[in-house]
């Protein structure tokens, strides 16, 4: 063979090697990402404001960020929300979580050009939205815990910082000590039964995950607490809405949806990121879906809700568990009035 064709064939092998990668690239890595069929006209374009003045500008919060308080708050109110009587008309007590991970307190700027939102939904209907923080005490002091996934949801479900629930990482498993809610209220009967729905695996999937002593405390004990865990978002709310379906559904009711979270992992915890406004759409979307789902229940008139939308942490260029501002502030919007 002629030492031209050679490097001719060799070029044409190059070359085709160059056009798969480019490809797999294109076609594969790119296809993560499928925009919100929820994005409103301008999605694609919010202003880059000052953090601060952002949060400032958020007139429905009821408390500013300098007095927010701390996410185990979120305890209290589902405790107190149990505890207290029934008014009248009403025959029985229940409450739902739904958790959108991840999600930055600037995300209310989108609010006023929602298609379809959850939290517009409790607003509209006399709810309360409040700023609270992630991270053992409030911005700018030093954080005593990480603003990570599973120390902020296990400081809502148990009332305690991570220096007393023991969960300062998304590694580190929690004891059936200290019990969540999810299994306290199932286990001293102040509810019938509860459900943990999720989708991130770390939460009672994987062998080191969050919960996963007290789920097998609990099967082993035939508590009626379950912990289901769906492959995607889509899972989560299907497992949800099957749950409401039933004439006896839950009483608790504690779920966290990713959509923000994987979005701010892949791309930035931004409003200026098409995808990060886009995750917050589908999560509100779908937080109506299932406030819808509750309020179409046979017996709602007779039910008591207690409905609390929050997040565990925000996030930063694309992490969290940092001490940021960004990372820190945190929000519940809740149906019913919220007590300091
Ligand atoms: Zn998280």
């Amino acid at each position: 063979m002629k030492k031209s064709t050679k490097l001719l064939i060799l070029c044409v092998f190059l070359a085709a090697v160059i056009a798969a990668v480019v490809c797999f690239f294109v076609f594969c890595s790119g296809s993560e990402y499928e925009p919100s069929v929820w994005l409103a006209e301008g999605d694609d374009a919010v202003a880059e404001v000052d953090f601060e003045t952002e949060l400032n500008g958020l007139s429905v919060m009821e408390n500013t960020w300098e007095t927010a308080l701390p996410q185990t708050v979120v305890y209290d109110i589902i405790k107190a929300h149990f505890e207290s009587p029934l008014p009248e008309g009403k025959t029985e007590k229940k409450a739902i979580v739904i958790g959108y991970d991840g999600c930055r307190a600037d995300t209310f700027r989108l609010l006023p050009t929602s298609k379809r939102s959850a939290i517009n939904t409790l607003l509209e209907n006399g709810g309360h939205a409040i700023f609270t923080y992630a991270g053992g005490v409030n911005y700018p002091a030093e954080p005593t815990q990480k603003t990570s996934t599973a120390p902020g949801w296990c400081s809502m479900l148990t009332g305690m910082l991570a220096d007393q629930h023991g969960v300062t990482d998304n590694k580190k498993p929690k004891g059936v000590e200290p019990r969540s809610l999810v299994l306290s209220l199932a286990e001293d009967g102040t509810v019938d039964s509860s459900a943990f729905y999720v989708s991130w695996a770390k939460h009672f999937t994987k062998k080191r995950s969050t919960y996963i002593a007290e789920k097998e405390y609990a099967e082993a004990k035939g508590i009626p607490a379950v912990y289901l865990r769906a492959e995607d978002d889509a899972g989560t709310k299907q497992n949800i809405l099957n749950d409401l379906a039933r004439k006896d559904c839950s009483d608790f009711i504690f779920s966290t949806h990713e959509y923000t979270d994987h979005a701010g992992h892949h791309s930035g915890f931004s409003l200026q990121n098409l995808e990060y406004v886009g995750g917050f759409r589908d999560a509100e979307a779908a937080g109506a879906d299932i406030i819808e789902a509750i309020e179409a229940r046979p017996t709602y008139e007779t039910e008591d809700w207690l409905i609390l939308i929050t997040t565990d942490h925000g996030g930063i260029k694309l992490e969290h568990g940092g001490p940021s501002f960004e990372e820190r502030i945190t929000f519940i919007v809740s149906n019913k009035e919220i007590a300091d």
